[in-house]
């Protein structure tokens, strides 16, 4: 996608009424006809000189919007970070310093999701076996520690996150500690999830549970085992189906 090929409107939105001249300038010239000279110069490589310029001028405030913008234009994490070093020897340690606590947040990698259940480490990602998104599962106590009668872990669903259709042979009890979402029985309306629900799950029921797409959700899950560890997974919940439960509230 050619992103420099957009509108600017930043100028104008910020200092239109202010300093209609100088936005008129960053909009139609500097971004207009300059950012938009992609034959004689790449907008990668033009974002490369300019956040260099701006880390050497020690410009932060600027530097934001122009390693999203680089990001865009192709940079990735591994690169912005040899830039950064590679900076650090001609404009200043500090100034690397600063640059990279601002790169880190822009160039997050997925796995470094701020994401948390608020009270444990989140564990580790999910199966895409089991789950749909990005879904963090911490077990806490372990079949073994519980003579084969339970299974609890705490769940953390990133928005959008959710398990596939399911059932569970003995049933399950959800405990939503923190955040939104849904669980729902195939057939019935979906149920909203908020701090302090509690769903008791009948066995061998149809039903999936997950975020909503704006918001995480928390669960502590109790699997019933009795002996049988066996949850059957079914179909991923399509976007179709996860669109229609969202759109009910
Ligand atoms: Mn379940």
């Amino acid at each position: 996608m050619n992103n420099n090929a957009k509108k600017q409107t930043a100028g104008r939105n910020a200092l239109g009424v202010f300093a209609p001249k100088f936005a008129e300038l960053n909009d139609d010239v500097l971004f207009g006809e300059i950012w938009s000279r992609e034959t004689e110069l790449s907008p990668r490589d033009r974002s490369i000189v300019t956040v260099t310029a701006l880390i050497s001028g020690g410009n932060f405030e600027q530097l934001t919007f122009h390693l999203n913008k680089a990001k865009e234009n192709g940079i990735t994490r591994s690169e912005i970070a040899e830039i950064i070093t590679h900076l650090a020897f001609y404009t200043g340690w500090p100034k690397a310093w600063s640059a990279f606590n601002i790169a880190k947040e822009i160039f997050k990698d997925e796995n470094e999701s701020s994401v948390d259940n608020g009270i444990w480490d989140k564990g580790e990602k999910g199966s895409s076996d089991w789950f749909t998104g990005t879904v963090w599962v911490k077990p806490l106590l372990t079949p073994d520690e519980m003579e084969n009668l339970y299974n609890i872990g705490c769940v953390t669903f990133e928005p959008g996150g959710r398990t596939l259709w399911h059932t569970h042979p003995i049933g399950q009890t959800l405990l939503v500690i923190e955040g939104k979402g849904w669980y729902r029985e195939r057939g019935k309306a979906a149920r909203l999830l908020t701090k302090g629900s509690v769903v008791a799950i009948p066995k061998n029921v149809e039903h999936w549970h997950g975020a909503a797409k704006e918001s995480k959700l928390v669960h502590i899950a109790i699997s019933n085992m009795k002996g049988s560890s066996n949850v059957t997974w079914l179909n991923p919940v399509t976007e179709e189906e996860y669109n229609e439960v969202n759109n009910q509230n």
